[in-house]
């Protein structure tokens, strides 16, 4: 019997037996530094002479892995060995598939701190935000493991005199999974194994700049005893292989987290039917935000302010969730700025390796560091800099919390996602234009709402045109099972990940009518 879901706690960092467990990991994955990943097809660890480097985003020239890059044929293989392994790995029942997935949870839950101290160095992650990605990654194994049992006998439909009908979930077939950096361990994990769980084999094509901890996963697949070929691993440049995956006539889904016009192109070119291929392609992408905040009068300005501060820069603001923009009653508008600078202005920016004080380290690299910059440039002309705008790519890809206040819905910096640590400040006379400015955006993924007004938060509810809606607290942070994540509009298809519905994007249903 399996027990029921239990999220994994968060590690208490107060604890000095946690803090020396996570500094002992810290040094366990120097070790590994430069270290050699190879491709995996149906098995075999394939090293190829045509490699990059996995570089520390804290010390650009620490290189810590490198990595093979997959070509075009090695696509093919891994296919031709995906399609191999769907023969059999679809007839295992949805329990055998779901236990040794819990094995896969086991394994990670051991082993948590090597992968988040991996995390600390390969994504810049402060320790919490590593340790909860890791969390969320046992989470998504564990959630998804416990609703393909529940879906293994189907769902009930009526018999009638004389005919017995059964409706049941079948496995596709093998897909294509590409997940971001910015949930390198949570996300990767749980687009990988959702697929599987459910019959389907994979081609896991991994973030570029988290490539190592992708790994890690496939290490664990791999000691958990899954069957060779179900998972193929291949890393590789996203112009050479990218389109070769998506387009490929065997790929019967791609789940995609990341960038609006990767995540386009792929809906795109999913929908061409290419020669040999009879069926139509799914496509499960999660897209990206502007998510904002809405502060309505008479709130209490500390809760706003925190609220703002948090969502706007944990992780630097490289998050989908993340809040870019501060939508604020006019009432309370200069005193929820003022707090939202004094809370900016302590946090501390470094080396997240140093220890779990350091709140923000640096962005991903250099092109997200230089998109950054830009706008950064862009909100000093649009509106007032109010705090933050600092740079420094010396050693790292350092970019201080940065607030800009007076801006106006239509600005560049209260339209655009730039995936990083910058919030913009506009004030509005009532709460009708609040929710106008709020839903003055292509992107519908978060928000949240300060208020005490219970007719307002009714209307936010109705009119707030987003996936996941909260309120008093702030837009990001979705826990698996509680808050399950996805957006409207050009966020994505709103496959909302760990969620009851969730395994049902990757099975077909299938009728069993039987007469007697
Ligand atoms: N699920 C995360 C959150 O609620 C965000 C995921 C993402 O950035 O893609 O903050």
């Amino acid at each position: 019997m399996v027990v029921e879901f239990r999220n994994e706690p968060a590690t208490d960092f107060t604890n000095q037996e946690n803090q020396q467990a996570f500094k002992d990991a810290l040094i366990q994955v120097q070790a590994e530094f430069g270290t050699e990943i190879p491709l995996v097809i149906n098995g075999e660890k394939i090293f190829t002479d045509d490699k990059y480097d996995s570089v520390n985003p804290a010390d650009h020239q620490q290189v810590l892995g490198r990595v093979s890059k997959a070509s075009k044929e090695q696509v093919d293989q891994a296919m031709e060995a995906a399609k191999e392994a769907y023969k059999t790995w679809r007839k295992w029942t949805p329990h055998e598939r779901a236990e040794l997935l819990l094995r896969v949870s086991a394994i990670i839950r051991r082993r948590k701190h090597e992968f988040s101290a991996l995390m600390v160095y390969e994504a810049g992650k402060p320790w919490n935000e590593a340790d909860g990605d890791t969390n969320e990654g046992i989470d998504f194994t564990e959630y998804y493991a416990r609703s393909m049992m529940e879906l293994a006998h189907g769902k009930p439909v009526f018999d009638r005199e004389g005919e017995h009908n059964q409706y049941i979930y079948k496995p596709m077939g093998p897909g294509v999974t590409i997940p971001p950096w910015n949930f390198p361990f949570a996300i990767m994990t749980g687009t990988t194994v959702a697929p599987i769980i459910a019959g389907n084999t994979v081609l896991l094509k991994p973030a570029e700049d988290t490539p190592l901890i992708a790994y890690k996963l496939i290490e664990v697949l791999e000691e958990a005893g899954l069957p060779k070929g179900v998972v193929n691993f291949v890393p590789g440049d996203p112009k050479e292989i990218g389109d070769h995956l998506v387009d490929h006539k065997d790929t019967h889904f791609v789940t995609f987290t990341g960038s609006r016009a990767t995540g386009t192109r792929i809906f795109e070119r999913a929908a061409k039917i290419q020669e040999g291929q009879n069926f139509l392609k799914r496509v499960i992408a999660e897209m990206g935000g502007k998510d904002a905040i809405l502060v309505d009068n008479n709130v209490d300005t500390d809760l706003a302010a925190q609220s703002i501060v948090d969502s706007a820069f944990g992780f630097s603001g490289q998050k989908c969730s993340a809040c870019s923009r501060a939508i604020v009653h006019k009432e309370v508008y200069d005193e929820v700025l003022e707090k939202a600078v004094n809370l900016t202005k302590e946090l501390s920016i470094g080396n997240t390796d140093k220890g779990s004080d350091v709140y923000m380290g640096p962005v991903i690299n250099q092109k997200q560091f230089d998109k950054i910059k830009n706008y950064i440039e862009i909100g000093s002309k649009e509106g007032k800099l109010e705090v933050g705008g600092k740079t420094d790519d010396s050693k790292g890809y350092f970019v201080n919390p940065t607030i800009f206040s007076g801006l106006k819905s239509s600005d560049q910096i209260m339209q655009e996602e730039i995936f990083g640590p910058v919030v913009g400040f506009t004030k509005c006379e009532n709460f009708d234009e609040m929710i106008e400015v709020a839903n003055d955006t292509d992107y519908g993924l978060t928000g949240a709402v300060i208020t005490n007004n219970r007719e307002h938060w009714r209307q936010a509810c109705e009119d707030f045109d987003v996936g996941n809606l909260y309120l008093n607290r702030g837009c990001t942070a979705a826990v698996v099972g509680y808050h399950p994540f996805g957006g409207f509009k050009m966020s994505g298809t709103d496959a909302k990940t760990g969620s009851p519905d969730y395994m049902l994007n990757f099975l077909e249903q299938k009728i069993l009518s039987e007469q007697f």
